[in-house]
């Protein structure tokens, strides 16, 4: 079989797999798993708790499962040929604390997850050291899709992506919001301007408190700006207990 042939069998397999899996996702939305041989509701005991939480009901939010859900096989701007995965996010949907990063890189986009590579190594080191895990943090990123050859995202790829990240932040309701590097930065305080003019102080954005930082790819390259970074954590960690807020195992 000549390679031509095999990447198109390849790309053919990944869409399907791509339309399988936001239909699952999509059926699971609705209260009902399905199986090849076709849709098996849900023991109402069972009833999909997205759909009928009260509290999301009234206040008129989305789950992060609806979200995801409507992202669906997101074919909305032109890295949908190239990615491999959909890197939501992950973490805790109740989570004070969520960190927003620019774009998924090779590994995010092969294993599905974001900061999973060197930088995301970093930044789980930062988050521990901040009492915190990624697990009772969120984590996620301006886009879903990896832009080729890790390139800074462009203007209409960030259009129909970002609203996807408002309502993730909608939904998870942080207090405070860490934005990794200039890209995360500018998007979510809607402005172009370096990340050390925007850096070492709180905007409030989003209906929480945004602390731009330093990229830790960033760190990785200029380990000095560490310094500077763990400054704009440790105001990051004291606003939390101002607030009250206390990490799972402080
Ligand atoms: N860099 C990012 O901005 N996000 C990731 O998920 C990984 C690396």
């Amino acid at each position: 079989m000549d390679s031509t042939l095999d990447d198109e069998l390849a790309d053919e397999l990944r869409a399907l797999t791509g339309q399988l899996k936001s239909q699952l996702q999509r059926h699971a939305a609705l209260g009902a798993w399905a199986a090849p041989g076709g849709l098996t509701p849900r023991p109402a005991t069972d009833a999909a708790p997205e759909l009928i939480d009260e509290a999301h009901v009234r206040s008129g939010r989305r789950t992060l499962a609806q979200i995801r859900a409507e992202l669906g096989d997101c074919q909305r701007c032109k890295l949908a040929p190239t990615r491999r995965s959909i890197v939501f996010g992950v973490g805790a949907e109740d989570a004070p604390l969520m960190f927003v990063g620019e774009a998924p890189g090779e590994q995010e986009d092969r294993r599905g997850e974001p900061f999973v590579g060197p930088a995301g190594e970093l930044l789980d080191k930062m988050i521990e050291a901040m009492g915190w895990s990624r697990a009772s943090v969120y984590i996620a990123n301006t886009l879903k899709c990896r832009p080729p050859g890790n390139r800074n995202p462009q203007p209409d790829e960030l259009e129909p992506c970002m609203p996807f990240l408002k309502a993730q932040i909608a939904t998870i309701a942080p207090r405070i919001i860490v934005a990794l590097g200039r890209p995360a930065a500018n998007q979510l305080l809607e402005v172009d301007a370096p990340i050390s003019a925007l850096r070492g102080q709180f905007h409030d954005r989003h209906g929480a408190k945004v602390m731009p930082t330093f990229h830790p790819a960033y760190l990785l390259r200029e380990p000095d700006k560490k310094r500077e970074t763990w400054s704009d954590l440790k105001l990051v960690m004291a606003e939390l207990e101002r607030l009250g807020i206390h990490p799972p195992r402080g």
